[in-house]
């Protein structure tokens, strides 16, 4: 790549190491940037340091937000005995925009795979039990239907089982390996409405 400058080269070589994007993406967003407004850029780049360094883990729900308490966590009129588990924010907000869903949730920011090394204690679970020391009526897991995200739901149930809270799983309805967020709203809901006790 020594045909472009030193500073072009470097550009696409960051921009290449974000997830989905290749040598050509980088090259054509790096090129993209540089033809851009120079403010444009400014602000871009500063909302991005802002937000990395700002952005955090809701004390109570594992959720990212820039405040201590995310702003679902802190509202007075969801009901707070109901926690709706899912593997990241994205599978949050899928859930949120249908607008029907009252309880809070458990980000666990990830979900067990013993292929990719990733165990119990690499995800929120601990934070999640803890919760249930509180009032909490039930526990609806809403991780993916991949093998990873059945393999959470299930440990999921046997660490809460014992503890004595309803534990449910949402319906398959929501198809093999499919990812939550990409899923429509109506199955969603269907899915939610069809959870079965674990
Ligand atoms: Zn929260």
């Amino acid at each position: 790549m020594d045909y472009y400058s030193n500073q072009i080269s470097r550009l696409i070589e960051e921009l290449s190491r974000l997830p989905g994007i290749g040598a050509k993406s980088a090259a054509r967003l790096a090129f993209h940037l540089i033809h851009m407004p120079a403010e444009e850029v400014k602000r871009l780049a500063e909302v991005m340091v802002e937000a990395r360094e700002n952005v955090k883990y809701c004390s109570q729900c594992c959720t990212l937000t820039d405040q201590e308490i995310c702003p679902i966590c802190r509202n007075e009129s969801r009901d707070h005995k109901t926690i709706m588990v899912v593997e990241n924010t994205r599978d949050l907000a899928a859930y949120e925009k249908t607008g029907k869903y009252n309880g809070v949730y458990h980000v666990l920011h990830g979900a067990i795979s013993p292929m990719l090394g990733i165990g119990p204690g690499d995800i929120k679970l601990k934070e999640l039990i803890e919760r249930l020391e509180g009032d909490v009526d039930e526990v609806i897991v809403a991780t993916n239907s991949s093998l990873e995200g059945e393999t959470t739901a299930m440990y999921i149930s046997k660490l809460i089982k014992p503890i004595g809270t309803k534990v449910s799983r949402i319906a398959s309805g929501v198809p093999v390996g499919g990812d939550l967020e990409y899923i429509d709203e109506v199955t969603l809901l269907r899915a939610l409405e069809g959870r079965t006790e674990l």
